[in-house]
């Protein structure tokens, strides 16, 4: 595919610096991983670029000051994921980097607020995440999140995912501490976690894989992040828009509705 779009006049590049190097062909195709692109948590460990590169490089490449506008799309694939392995460290670095790449969006939007709509939104809520309550022993609720365990969940340094990939189908019981040890610092799995990583067993039907069920157990005892399935939820999610159309997407709606509105706001008047 890469050489079709060469042969038309593309640039195309498959790493941060290449990418970096591209400046402002008018033509440009960035592919940097064959399946997800990594979580910002383990990008360390690979030669993608940022969400915000990404975005800096697509504006830079649109933005021909021509008059005939653009639009762009940017998503963060990596909450979701991180919503399906019910990864709370990976999500929230992953949200982080969403955020800095709304900010290069509203930077973008303070430079021509007449002319451009700068819309966020999710698309669903993955994983029931359920950050504020854990059922400890004794049979009472207790509200136990603090600053204490966002920091515990601050010092994790790889994702739940990358774990169980490392980890692999017939993990070692030393290769299962070590891994915990090394990257999950603060964490202790209890034996019933551990067994279930080793037995490759899920705690329900809703949770799809035994090892990242396992390591999200063992973040939830520890700091109250618990979450509800591996599968998206029916959550409402919350959406902001800024600038010429912006009240369309104003109050409770259909998520049915937002392709209107923006196909009305496109057609030529
Ligand atoms: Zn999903």
């Amino acid at each position: 595919m890469s050489a079709a779009f060469a042969a038309k006049g593309y640039r195309v590049v498959r790493t941060a610096p290449e990418l970096r190097a591209a400046g402002t062909d008018a033509r440009l195709l960035g592919l940097f991983a064959d399946d997800d692109m990594a979580h910002a948590i383990d990008r360390g460990a690979t030669s993608e670029p940022s969400l915000v590169e990404m975005t800096e490089a697509a504006l830079r490449v649109l933005d021909r000051g021509d008059g005939r506008g653009f639009v762009l799309l940017v998503e963060s694939e990596g909450t979701d994921v991180a919503g399906h392995a019910n990864d709370v460290a990976a999500l929230v670095r992953d949200l982080w980097e969403f955020d800095r790449a709304v900010a290069v969006g509203l930077a973008f939007q303070a430079r021509a607020p007449a002319d451009t709509l700068v819309v966020v939104a999710g698309d669903h809520e993955t994983g029931g995440l359920t950050p504020t309550l854990a059922r400890r022993a004794g049979g009472s609720n207790v509200l136990i999140s603090s600053g204490e365990h966002l920091e515990m969940i601050g010092r994790i340094t790889m994702s739940i995912s990358r774990a169980a990939a490392v980890l692999g189908r017939a993990p070692a019981p030393d290769a299962v501490d070590a891994l915990v040890t090394r990257h999950f610092p603060g964490f202790t799995l209890d034996p019933d976690l551990r067994d279930a990583i080793l037995q490759r067993r899920t705690p329900d039907l809703n949770f799809l894989a035994a090892t990242e069920a396992a390591l999200s157990r063992m973040i939830a005892r520890r700091t109250g992040f618990y979450w509800a399935s591996s599968a998206h939820s029916g959550d409402p999610v919350v959406v902001g828009a800024l600038g010429p159309g912006a009240d369309l997407f104003r109050g409770w709606r259909d998520n049915t509705e937002f392709g209107r509105a923006l196909h009305r706001l496109l057609a030529p008047r």
